[in-house]
């Protein structure tokens, strides 16, 4: 069959709102039994070593810092007389990221920072599952592309929509079994100066930076070659922009923590939908779940933390082989089955699901499960 290029502009858009580097990951999983799932048990009775492995599961990175040597190269070309100043553009290790303003040196630091941590990050969880785009040092050609924008106004001007607190947006091939790096092109991350808290002179508004949209974007940007469903595309961005930063380094520890907090401060959920249908929903559908306030982005996140962190190593084993056949263009209700995984069916898996985060304080309800027509 001939291929086509398709413009497929995906603008994964974030409504709520609100030396190598140095990773270190939890040991191998060779030869380890597998232990008793930690799903429906009540964590106040869970053994400290299974406690733990839910906070860290095998494989899993700890704590993500950028690498030592984390160097950066300005460059802003003087306007001719009459044309307008382009700009400044910033290099680190794997980026290139483009201001309109000249950034403080503090912001250029802590921004640097920020997108080499990010990027660490999604190396460290490509240990644990697979993430095409984040396994190395990028070659200086294949540097990935960001925007940051000064205003809204700009930010919206570029194509962004003005609900959204940052964009990836690229143009892939489509059709294609597993994409490699040439079939996706002009792929960027954009970002306005608010939404990672510099003021609009270039200037730090406090002393950490917001790290959830950058970091949420980055990771959309490095898993683009997965071929995501949507809520493993949006939920995968979303966990690793809840992951707690203080400046330096990426905290995955407190991670499951704060999104079981992060639910529980959403009080009792009801979904219109089954969770079959979530995991298998069009991403037009999702987004319009979203813009009629059905929080799908908390459910993403929810699903993947259940999947990384409840089920403990088990789960990590079975999300990799699910992403694993995503990857590689398998049907969507057959990769899924490595989810469901011993519950096998949709409706026992959802019960599964709502017990789980139920003995962990969140009430969640779905539709009844019925077969597609
Ligand atoms: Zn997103």
């Amino acid at each position: 069959m001939k291929r086509s290029l398709q413009l497929i502009i995906s603008l994964l858009l974030l409504l709520t709102l609100s030396l190598p580097p140095l990773i270190e990951a939890q040991g191998a999983d060779d030869g380890k039994k597998p232990a008793p799932s930690g799903k429906n048990v009540d964590e106040g009775k869970m053994s400290e070593a299974d406690k733990e492995e839910i906070d860290k599961p095998i494989k899993w990175p700890t704590t993500v810092r950028p690498p030592r040597n984390l160097r950066m190269k300005a460059s802003g070309k003087k306007p001719k007389r009459g044309e307008e100043h382009d700009g400044y553009h910033y290099e680190t290790i794997n980026y290139i990221f483009h201001s309109p303003v000249k950034l403080s040196t503090g912001s250029q630091k802590a921004i640097a920072r920020l997108f080499e941590c990010a990027y660490a990050a999604n190396m460290a969880i490509s240990k644990a599952i697979p993430i095409h785009r984040a396994k190395k040092r990028r070659p200086s050609k294949d540097k990935l592309k960001a925007r940051l924008f000064a205003t809204m106004d700009d930010y919206v001007a570029a194509g962004a929509s003005a609900n959204s607190a940052g964009v990836f947006r690229s143009t892939k091939r489509m059709g294609v079994k597993s994409m490699k790096e040439k079939d996706i092109i002009d792929d960027e991350v954009l970002v306005p100066f608010d939404s990672i808290g510099i003021n609009p002179d270039g200037s730090l508004q406090g002393r950490v930076v917001d790290s959830h949209v950058l970091v949420h974007e980055i990771t959309h940007q490095c898993t683009a070659l997965n071929n995501l469903p949507i809520w493993a595309n949006e939920g995968m961005s979303e966990y690793v922009g809840y992951v707690p930063y203080d400046g330096y380094k990426l905290n995955f520890n407190k991670c499951y923590r704060t999104i079981v907090n992060k639910a529980k401060s959403q009080g009792d959920m009801e979904f219109p939908f089954s969770l079959h249908e979530f995991l298998t929903m069009e991403q037009e559908e999702a987004y319009a779940y979203m813009g009629a306030g059905v929080n799908t982005y908390l459910l993403s996140v929810m699903c993947v933390c259940y999947f990384v962190h409840m089920e403990q190593n088990l789960g990590v084993r079975n999300f990799r082989s699910y992403l694993s056949d995503t990857y590689r263009g398998k049907d969507k209700e057959k990769a899924l089955s490595r989810l469901y995984a011993r519950d096998k069916k949709p409706e026992k898996f959802q019960k599964t699901f709502e017990t789980a985060w139920a003995v962990r304080g969140v009430d969640i309800k779905f539709a009844k499960y019925s077969k597609k027509k």
